[in-house]
């Protein structure tokens, strides 16, 4: 990770981006999700189906490194320790979505329904966070 955020912020220093504003990043890595949704607009295939189609892989491979790229921008910019970030919030959801619990639901075509564990969790979080 460290060698990417080093490159990353040669970069940018390379540029002269590396005062770019926050919204503006922010703003690029949801604009550059979007460009990632866009390959699925009316597609709904099982992950092996796109695995397969390799045409439909490249492109989704440009547009999450469009994504990366930009949150590891955010990341560098701010001077954050990206792996640190990464490792607590992946220990955070860990804790949040036990996976003895999200297990049961993983299975095909299980897991996306009102009375899962994971919309459950979900459920429960928004009404604490409000
Ligand atoms: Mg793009």
């Amino acid at each position: 990770m460290k060698t990417l955020e080093k490159r990353i912020k040669k970069y940018l220093v390379e540029r002269g981006w590396h005062h770019l504003r926050p919204a503006d990043i922010a703003k690029s890595i949801m604009i550059e999700g979007a460009e990632l949704l866009e390959l699925f607009q009316w597609d709904n295939k099982e992950l092996a189906e796109v695995k397969k189609d390799k045409v439909k892989v490249e492109h989704i491979k440009k547009e999450l490194a469009d994504v990366l790229i930009y949150s590891l921008e955010m990341s560098v910019l701010l001077g954050l320790d990206t792996q640190k970030i990464i490792s607590e919030k992946l220990t955070h959801a860990a804790k949040k979505y036990p996976a003895h619990l999200m297990r049961k639901n993983a299975k095909k075509g299980a897991g996306s329904g009102e009375d899962s564990a994971y919309w459950r969790i979900k459920a429960e979080h928004r009404r604490n966070a409000t």
